[in-house]
């Protein structure tokens, strides 16, 4: 793989789903993914962003081979996951892995923590069963638990332990890229700052890609690289996450910059705030998908679709009007603009200081 090279591709990527066949009636069909590129870089955090139903949790589930596309590709370091032959696609499932954003859920409760972590060792026949139970305690270590905790159930771990077992489980298996569906919403403000700096310790200490789907903006500026920003099943802005938060190129980047709550008193508010429920996927607006809520529409708006362009520097936006429009961001100032998101990297600092967590740089080694 060459520098340039993404570790992890979409390629018109699409998902659509059967909703309800009416009588006698066509079938009613979402895009839940509608046509998506990206190229996510090997070391980076690939954020991806919108509101709810916008199609990003679809989008992490292909990524990760959870769900099949309809249609598009995706491809990890250059090779088409759906052209492997079987054994390749059981080493591609180790490079990448998932952590859900509910914890409990996802993991079975009959099975204690150790056999849990253990599991995707056994699956790909990763060492023996000694050194599986050193592994299990080295990951356990890595994510701030204790060995003896291997022999217990999830029922006896409160939410942000759960989801420090769903991480060691997702490590198991040596991967390069863990992609997290939300990873922190599910828990408690002072637990999400924890588990975020447990994330960032080791992405620094394996090299890890990650790809974090949130609609917190207060943690994707905070852990970043790069940020994707979904609308109705498209990307419709991507590029860094600081020029991002300091000059959106899309009106509904610009919206959903504006959303974050609280404005502190001297600062002037944003012109725009986002108004409305997003439309319907089933039917989604002609033309510019975004036309029916943003406040800078033009009629050829309603009619032509925008594709995604670069704006400067690799900086990618779908308006026609990318550039020209003076969009207010929020730049380094995403804190000072909500008391609750100020509070929370207040906490991520303190947490930070105050962990110890040890990192130990022997990884499971894999049985040939
Ligand atoms: Fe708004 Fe038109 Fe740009 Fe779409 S293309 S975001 S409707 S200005």
């Amino acid at each position: 793989m060459t520098d340039a090279q993404p570790i992890l591709e979409a390629r018109s990527l699409e998902r659509r789903f059967v909703t309800k066949r009416a009588f006698f009636g066509a079938p009613t069909i979402v895009r839940a993914v509608d046509g998506v590129d990206l190229a996510v870089r090997a070391g980076e955090t690939f954020a991806i962003v919108g509101e709810s139903g916008c199609g990003k949790s679809t989008l992490a589930r292909l990524l990760v081979g959870l769900i099949p596309p309809t249609g598009g590709d995706v491809r990890f370091e250059g090779r088409s996951i759906a052209a492997l032959d079987p054994r390749a696609l059981r080493e591609i499932r180790r490079d990448i892995q998932f952590i859900f954003q509910d914890p409990f859920s996802s993991l079975n409760p009959r099975m204690t923590v150790g056999a849990l972590i253990e599991e995707p060792l056994r699956t790909h026949g990763i060492g023996s069963a000694r050194e599986r139970r050193g592994a299990v305690a080295r990951l356990l270590d890595k994510v701030g638990l204790r060995p003896e905790h291997a022999d217990r159930y999830p029922h006896e771990f409160s939410g942000g332990q759960r989801q420090r077992v769903g991480i060691a489980r997702a490590l198991a298996s040596g991967p390069r890229v863990l992609i997290g569906d939300e990873p922190v919403s599910a828990l408690d403000v002072s637990i999400q700052a924890q588990v975020v700096n447990i994330l960032e310790d080791l992405k620094d200490e394996f090299g890890l890609t990650l790809v974090i789907i949130a609609h917190d903006l207060a943690v994707i500026r905070h852990m970043a690289d790069r940020v994707a920003v979904m609308y109705l099943g498209k990307i419709v802005e991507v590029g860094r996450a600081d020029r991002l938060f300091a000059k959106p190129a899309h009106p509904y980047s610009e919206a959903l910059l504006a959303a974050i709550p609280v404005p502190v008193t001297g600062r002037k508010p944003v012109k725009v705030a986002l108004e409305g429920d997003p439309p319907n996927p089933i039917a989604p607006p002609s033309g510019c998908r975004f036309h029916t809520r943003c406040p800078y529409a033009q009629p050829r708006c309603a009619s032509e679709e925008p594709s995604l362009r670069d704006v400067g520097g690799g900086h990618m936006a779908a308006c026609h009007f990318a550039g020209d429009l003076n969009l207010t961001g929020v730049g380094a100032d995403v804190t000072a603009r909500s008391e609750a998101a100020q509070r929370r990297f207040e906490r991520y600092a303190t947490a930070r200081a105050a962990m110890a967590v040890k990192i130990d740089t022997n990884k499971p080694s894999r049985e040939e």
